[in-house]
């Protein structure tokens, strides 16, 4: 954000007639399934992980937000990641209750599988139908519930540079961390909190793989203390946690990671507790602009695992080619299968969200290839087996660049889940057998979940002309 610009600003909000009135509100609900009665498979590391209890709930958190003309609902849920053509049936059973439906998932690795790719063997599904059926229809049901509570709010919005060490690490090199931490509150006329939205980069996988019982993992931990100390309800969106961003737990006596319950309390609780202070701080946003735009894109699927679990019916998303028409015949390198999904530019008062639908890199954020977001760790390793070829890495602008707000986020898993968003110098996989062992020497495992080396480069572009100034 330019100083600049945010006086301009201001001064165009005084000179303005009082602006439309923004209205809010929020809620939580419980959408975890029972172990004890049905089979649950649980997503994010290995195949056949099956649950056995529940630490704590997961849950669809939903702000719905109006400025009398237009009704947004943001729904973010304690998954791993909805597909399109899930979050679409949302969007249709919430028809009249709200304009445009934005759902996305914290990326959470302690709960059901949402995408179908975590079941008991390679070839069968992890997603459980009725689940994830009743689980639509609860979500609409709490949408439409809440557009007859709006109430008038306030907004006020921060970013600041949250905590690195024993927070957050990038475990892929280049090491390039972005560690915005973003919030935005909304209260009504008497000061009470409608819902706080958290903003955060780091893969909610304190708990590891492990742990059998079903739990929201640290973002559960954050907002049950933002809702603890505003009062309200609170929403976590993940950001560009790609490449990896992923926690940085304390260790035991004996040297090994905490992959504690209380050590995911500890991530959370920290975080939050920094939101809270600075919002405390925070002056009132003047303008509460409410305005959503939305661009769809097909993006080719290069990837011979994804394409396998596409024909046993696991990766359950319709397939398309280049020109948008129903996909017909052989998979082949000259005959691949299009997806499409959608990027989105979300403006709620001070806030300025690009809504991402996957795991975007964090260096397609931020840059950092210079060292600048590294944290006093070397960029690449001394031990890389395969080190990245900096110089070729993009120049920018990056995403953060396009954006031009006070409070800047990136959202994540937000309508989709394409898998890693991986730049396209870094994008390497072996060739010659890309199926078995999909990926060469050094970090290169996050190419193979991602739909191709284009993914990034087409996205990028969607967003230059989404938000060109
Ligand atoms: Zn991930």
């Amino acid at each position: 954000m330019k100083r600049g610009a945010l006086a301009a600003a201001l001064l165009a909000a005084c000179a303005l007639p009082a602006a439309a009135e923004l209205r809010a509100a929020a809620s939580s609900l419980d959408i975890t399934p029972d172990p004890s009665k049905e089979t649950v498979w649980m997503a994010g590391f290995g195949m056949n992980r099956r649950a056995t209890g529940v630490h704590d709930p997961i849950r669809s958190r939903v702000l719905l937000v109006s400025d009398g003309k237009t009704t947004v609902a943001l729904v973010a849920l304690d998954l791993v990641g909805l597909m399109r053509p899930h979050v679409e049936r949302i969007r249709a059973e919430c028809r009249g209750a709200a304009d445009a439906v934005v759902v996305a998932s914290t990326h959470n690795h302690e709960g059901p599988d949402a995408m179908g790719i975590w079941g008991r063997t390679p070839f069968e599904s992890g997603l459980d139908p009725a689940w994830i059926d009743r689980t639509i229809l609860a979500i609409a049901a709490q949408v439409k519930a809440l557009a007859g509570a709006l109430r008038p709010v306030g907004l006020r919005g921060v970013q600041f540079e949250g905590p690195v060490k024993e927070f957050v690490r990038d475990s892929r090199d280049p090491v390039v961390i972005d560690n915005a931490l973003c919030g935005l509150q909304l209260r009504d006329a008497g000061g009470a909190t409608v819902a706080t939205v958290a903003n955060w980069a780091c893969h909610p996988e304190v708990l590891w793989s492990e742990n059998a019982q079903i739990s929201a993992d640290y973002p559960g931990c954050l907002c049950a203390r933002l809702e603890e100390r505003l009062g309200g309800t609170a929403l976590f969106f993940s950001g560009a946690l790609g490449g990896l961003l992923a926690p940085d737990p304390r260790h035991d006596e004996a040297g090994g990671k905490l992959r504690t319950f209380a050590e995911a309390e500890r991530v959370g609780r920290g975080i939050a507790d920094r939101l809270v202070d600075a919002l405390e701080k925070a002056a009132d946003a003047k303008d509460p602009a409410l305005s959503l735009r939305t661009k769809e894109l097909l993006l080719p699927c290069a990837n011979p695992r994804f394409h396998i679990a596409m024909g046993l019916k696991l990766l359950a998303r319709e397939t398309f080619d280049a020109e948008g028409r129903p996909f017909t015949g052989k998979i082949t390198s000259k005959n691949l299968p299009w997806v499409k999904t959608e990027v989105g530019v979300l403006a709620l008062g001070p806030v300025q969200a690009a809504l991402v639908p996957g795991e975007l890199f964090p260096e397609l954020a931020v840059g950092g290839y210079d060292g600048t977001r590294a944290f006093g760790k070397p960029v690449v390793k001394k031990e890389n087996p395969n080190p990245q070829k900096l110089a070729n890495a993009p120049k920018g602008p990056y995403l953060r660049d396009l954006l031009d707000a006070p409070v800047e986020m990136i959202i994540g898993l937000a309508n989709d889940e394409l898998g890693y968003i991986v730049p396209e110098y870094d994008f390497e996989v072996n060739s010659k057998s890309p199926t078995l062992e999909p990926h060469p020497p050094g970090d290169h495992y996050e190419e193979t979940n991602s739909l191709g080396r284009e993914t990034a480069g087409r996205l990028m572009d969607a967003f230059g002309e989404l938000l060109k100034k």
